[in-house]
């Protein structure tokens, strides 16, 4: 007997082909069966998608759910505080209570998870910050919405590691709360250095690393140059991603060297997340242009597009919604063609999932069952109209519908 049947569904794959009118049966958390007129007398619940498409849930490899939604009002005053100081934290929150500061980072990042289910994620990599007001309240925030949400969204934390907790945060590292390691190399003075530490808390710990690197417009690749040097030497070909690494892009930068740094990128299996949005919002503080996604496309690389950051002090932008942020993508990089849109769907689900090292995922017999039934025929169809998320299906459970939440799966 199946849980849930859909029946005539267009299935999207990772080879950016469409198969058309087919049938998911679904039992278990699982896809057990795909193909012509199943029989509906054998299904629970049948659900007619006719013509409607059938991807993969997304995948948003590059958050920081912690400050989503901070915002405030003084954009200018902010935006100023972001640049000139990476603590800014302790500008405004340097007085408020340890349960003050925990309700607050709950109820945003809760925001920002539920919108993210909406709109058909089931998987997000968040960066924690550690600051002095905060300490370290936004981990102890999001082990608690792991758990709360987990029927919904798979949380992964991306855990940097700052000298004045660095105690604290192994011993959390032991207990399994880091997902990945995480880091700002490009910001250290000593770039090699705090890569090298990077490196060997994931050797350590056996952990995947996901670090920021080179956000400027700097004819300068050392940074994302050493940390391909270290996957080699490490041999974490496929576990490390640099996210940004706009310095590839660079105005002016020399073709040749661009090239280089790319074929050695592939040669590591270098995972790229390019966080567009951000990177062309904040083009106008000095500019950060996006990275150059088409050739790193065109050299194999898996690259991911992702939201960055929520409406707080970097970017008062944002929906958690990677429909949104693949268009945006698309309109950046000229990728307005059947072919180069259906890339930009792989961005935020297939490529996605390579870079979140998710397992079973895809829309054959077997995977995990957790796709989204989107209003569109197409791929491209649903990137250029936003089309409406009709059904976000996670592990076999109906998560979402048309935009609403089903909160019976709540812990
Ligand atoms: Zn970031």
């Amino acid at each position: 007997m199946y849980d849930i049947l859909f029946t005539g569904a267009n299935l999207y794959h990772k080879d950016m082909t469409l198969a058309m009118n087919l049938d998911i049966a679904v039992s278990d958390g699982r896809i057990v069966e795909i193909g012509n007129n199943l029989n509906v007398k054998n299904a629970k619940r049948v659900i007619d998608v006719q013509n409607k498409l059938v991807v993969p849930t997304f995948m948003d490899t590059h958050m920081h759910i912690d400050k989503a939604f901070t915002m405030n009002n003084d954009e200018t005053k902010s935006l100023i505080a972001a640049c000139d100081n990476s603590n800014w934290t302790d500008a405004y929150y340097f007085d408020w209570t340890e349960e003050q500061i925990y309700d607050e980072i709950y109820r945003n990042s809760s925001k920002v998870i539920e919108n993210c289910v909406r709109h058909g994620t089931t998987l997000v990599k968040t960066n924690l910050l550690f600051s002095k007001s905060w300490r370290t309240i936004a981990l102890d925030v999001m082990e608690d919405l792991k758990k709360r949400y987990k029927n919904y969204c798979d949380i992964k934390n991306v855990m940097n590691y700052p000298p004045e907790y660095k105690e604290e945060l192994i011993r959390a590292t032991k207990e399994g709360k880091a997902d990945f390691v995480g880091g700002y190399p490009h910001l250290c003075p000593d770039h090699e250095l705090e890569t090298r530490n990077c490196f060997e808390i994931a050797k350590e710990f056996d952990l995947p690393l996901d670090l920021h690197c080179d956000e400027s417009d700097c004819i300068n690749l050392n940074n994302f140059n050493y940390i391909i040097e270290m996957t080699r030497k490490e041999k974490m070909e496929g576990k490390v991603t640099c996210g940004h690494v706009t310095g590839l892009s660079a105005t002016n930068i020399p073709i040749e060297m661009q090239k280089e740094s790319i074929r050695r990128a592939a040669e590591v299996d270098m995972n790229i997340t390019t966080l567009t949005s951000c990177n062309m919002y904040l083009m106008n503080m000095g500019r950060r242009g996006p990275t150059c996604v088409r050739q790193l496309l065109d050299a194999n690389i898996n690259v991911a597009v992702a939201s960055d950051n929520i409406r707080d002090t970097f970017r008062p932008f944002g929906n958690c919604d990677l429909l949104e942020e693949g268009l945006l993508t698309a309109q950046a990089h000229k990728m307005g063609t059947t072919e180069l849109l259906r890339k930009v769907m792989n961005m935020v689900t297939y490529n996605a999932a390579k870079n979140a090292l998710a397992q079973d995922y895809g829309l054959d017999v077997g995977c995990r069952a957790s796709f989204n039934v989107l209003d569109a025929v197409t791929p491209e169809d649903a990137i250029l109209d936003q089309s409406e998320k009709l059904f976000v299906v996670k592990d076999g459970r109906l998560i979402a519908e048309k935009g609403t939440i089903n909160r019976e799966f709540l812990v």
